[in-house]
């Protein structure tokens, strides 16, 4: 049992670090399915090649079903089991891929929360309890973490492009895509 190309489209279309947190582990199925995240649709879809029912797909995640809400395709449903099964025969290599994305997106993230802006002489005195916090970060750190961030966000595309056996290309990784794609 693998997931059909509908659904693997529709993972794609929702995409981000919690695609590929599912995709890298079971932890990250049971993070999707528990955060209820959705979509409430009409989001346009910025992938090239993607099929026309993608267009204007939102999705619902309840009760570990993902369902898509696409005008077009009525009834497009993942269950939290059929993700576990596909990846679980993803291959080893992208499976690393997918975990190196995964822990790349959280380190980001976290370092972008200690950055601090607010204003006091001295944080760790005002504010002791938040003792990581970079206050004020350097420009140069700041514009760093972002140029990360984005090179991530690219990064997650084109892993899970490889993992989920599809070519749609986001517009937002289009302008990093040479750095991902060599030889590819
Ligand atoms: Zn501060």
């Amino acid at each position: 049992m693998t997931l059909a190309v509908d659904q693997r489209w529709l993972l794609l279309h929702m995409g981000s670090w919690q695609i590929v947190h599912a995709l890298a582990s079971p932890e990250g199925v049971a993070n999707l399915m528990r955060s209820r995240s959705g979509s409430t649709g009409g989001r346009a879809s910025d992938l090239n090649g993607s099929p026309e029912w993608l267009a204007d797909c939102g999705w619902e995640i309840n009760g570990s079903v993902i369902s898509a809400r696409a005008r077009r395709l009525p009834g497009l449903n993942i269950k939290a089991a059929e993700i576990n099964r596909y990846a679980a025969h993803l291959p080893a290599d992208i499976k690393a891929e997918l975990v190196a994305c995964r822990d790349a997106g959280t380190a980001n993230a976290v370092l972008r929360a200690r950055f601090c802006h607010c204003g006091h002489h001295d944080h760790a005195t005002y504010m002791p309890w938040e003792k990581d916090r970079i206050c004020p970060p350097t420009v140069e750190q700041e514009n760093n973490a972002t140029a990360d961030y984005w090179r991530i966000r690219a990064w997650q595309h084109v892993v899970l492009a490889k993992a989920l056996g599809l070519n749609g290309r986001s517009h937002i990784a289009n302008d990093q895509l040479d750095l991902f794609e060599v030889g590819a």
